[in-house]
C-alpha cells in the first residue's frame, strides 16, 4: 500500500497515527466487542470518548470554563445561521468583516436574519490582503463582530486578532488548532472538523457561557448553542465516529507537544514553500506577504497553459488536490497539522523539477 500526499482544501488529510489507530479499533472498542460507530451515544463509552475529547481540546486550547464546548453537526455553513440566530435576537444590527469567498457566504446568510453592517473589504485588492483595523467602521452597538482569520479559499490570513468591545466571533474553520489561540479574547469560535480537526461531519462551536440564552425564539432547536450546551452535545444523536476520530486527533497534537510545537512545524512547512515560490519566475503567490496563510498556500504558474499538465504529473507522482478552487483558479496547496515536513518537501522538490523542464 502505497500512502499519497495530500493536499485537500478540505476533507483534508489526517495524522497516519490515528488512522492507524483506529483502524486497529475499528472492529473491537477497548475489549468490548463492538465498534464505536455501532455503540449508543447515551452508553459509558460513548460519552466517556466525548468527555476525554473535550477534555483534550480544552488542555490544547486552553479553553476556560467560562466557555461551552459543543460537538454539533451542519459544518461551518449552518454556523452561519446560527450566529446571528443566537447573539442577534435583542440587538438586530452585526458587523462583518468581508475578507474573501467564506467572508461573503457568511455575511449573506446573517443578511436573512439581521442587517450586517459590512465594516471592511478587501475586495479593493481581489482579497489579497487584509483590511488594517484602523480603517475598520465598526459599531459600538452591534451585536457581534463576525470575521474569518482564514480564508481558505484565497489563502489570506489574520496574524493578529481584532479588538472592540462586541463579542468577537470567529469562523476558524481552517486554522484552528495550528497555532495557540488566546480563546478569551473570543465570544464564538466554531469550526467544521474536516481541515484540521478530524473527518467531516463534526462542527465544533467554542462559546462564552454569558452568551447562551438569548436566541431568537425561532431558532430551530437543532441551531440552538443553549440547548446543545444543557444536552452536553447531546440533544440528538451527536456524530460519534466524527467525535471518536477528533479524540484520537486532539490526543496526537498532544504528543506532537501542543499547539506551540505545531505552531513552529505550520511556520517552517510554510516559509520554505512561500520561499520556492518566491525564489522561482515560474510561480508565484497572489497574496500580500504578512497575510499569507500557513494552512493554505495558493499560487499561480507563469502559464496558465501549463496548469493541467502541472496537476496530472503531480498526480502521477503522488502529490493529490493542488488545484485551486474553481472560483479563483491556479494551484492551492493546503497544508494543515496531518500534512508532513516530508510532504511540503516532496511538493517542492516536483515544482522545482516542473519548471526546470517547462520554464
Ligand atoms: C470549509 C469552510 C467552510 C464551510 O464548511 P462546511 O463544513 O462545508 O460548511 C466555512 N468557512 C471556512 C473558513 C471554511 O474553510
Amino acid at each position: 500500500m502505497a500512502r499519497c500526499y495530500n493536499f485537500c482544501a478540505g476533507p483534508a488529510a489526517l495524522p497516519e497515527a490515528v488512522l492507524e489507530q483506529a483502524r486497529d479499533e475499528m472492529l473491537d472498542w477497548g475489549g468490548k466487542g463492538l465498534s464505536v460507530m455501532e455503540m449508543s451515544h447515551r452508553s459509558a463509552e460513548v460519552v466517556g470518548i466525548t468527555e476525554r475529547a473535550e477534555a483534550t481540546l480544552r488542555e490544547l486550547l486552553g479553553i476556560s470554563d467560562d466557555y461551552a464546548v459543543l460537538f454539533v453537526q451542519g459544518g461551518a455553513s449552518t454556523q452561519f445561521s446560527a450566529v446571528p440566530l443566537n447573539l442577534g435576537y435583542a440587538n438586530a444590527t452585526a458587523d462583518y468583516v468581508n475578507t474573501g469567498q467564506w467572508s461573503k457566504k457568511a455575511i449573506a446568510e446573517a443578511s436573512r436574519f439581521l442587517d450586517v453592517n459590512v465594516v471592511a473589504s478587501s475586495a479593493d485588492s481581489n482579497f489579497s490582503s487584509i483590511p488594517p483595523q484602523s480603517e475598520w467602521q465598526t459599531n459600538d452597538g452591534a451585536a457581534y463582530l463576525h470575521y474569518t482569520p482564514n480564508e481558505t479559499i484565497g489563502g489570506v490570513e489574520f496574524f493578529w486578532t481584532p479588538e472592540g468591545s462586541v463579542p468577537l466571533v470567529a469562523d476558524m474553520s481552517s486554522t484552528i488548532l495550528s497555532r495557540p489561540t488566546d480563546v478569551s479574547r473570543f465570544g464564538v469560535i466554531y469550526a467544521g472538523a474536516q481541515k484540521n480537526i478530524g473527518p467531516a461531519g463534526l462542527t465544533l462551536v467554542i462559546v462564552r457561557r454569558d452568551l447562551l440564552g438569548n436566541a431568537n425564539p425561532l431558532t430551530p432547536s437543532m441551531l440552538d448553542w443553549k440547548l446543545a450546551a444543557d444536552n452536553e452535545s447531546m440533544y440528538n444523536t451527536p456524530p460519534t465516529y466524527s467525535i471518536y476520530l477528533a479524540g484520537l486527533v486532539f490526543e496526537w497534537l498532544r504528543k506532537q507537544g501542543g499547539l506551540d510545537a505545531m505552531e513552529r512545524v505550520n511556520r517552517r512547512k510554510a516559509e520554505k514553500l512561500y520561499a520556492a515560490i518566491d525564489d522561482s519566475e515560474f510561480y508565484s503567490s497572489p497574496v500580500e506577504v504578512p497575510s499569507r496563510s500557513l494552512m493554505n498556500v495558493a499560487f499561480t504558474l507563469a502559464d496558465a497553459e501549463l496548469d493541467k499538465p502541472f496537476l496530472v504529473e503531480a498526480d502521477a507522482a503522488g502529490l493529490l488536490n493542488l488545484k485551486g478552487h474553481r472560483s479563483v483558479g491556479g494551484m492551492r496547496a493546503s497544508i494543515y497539522n496531518a500534512v508532513t515536513e516530508a510532504a511540503v518537501d516532496a511538493l517542492i522538490g516536483f515544482m522545482q523539477d516542473f519548471a526546470k523542464r517547462n520554464g
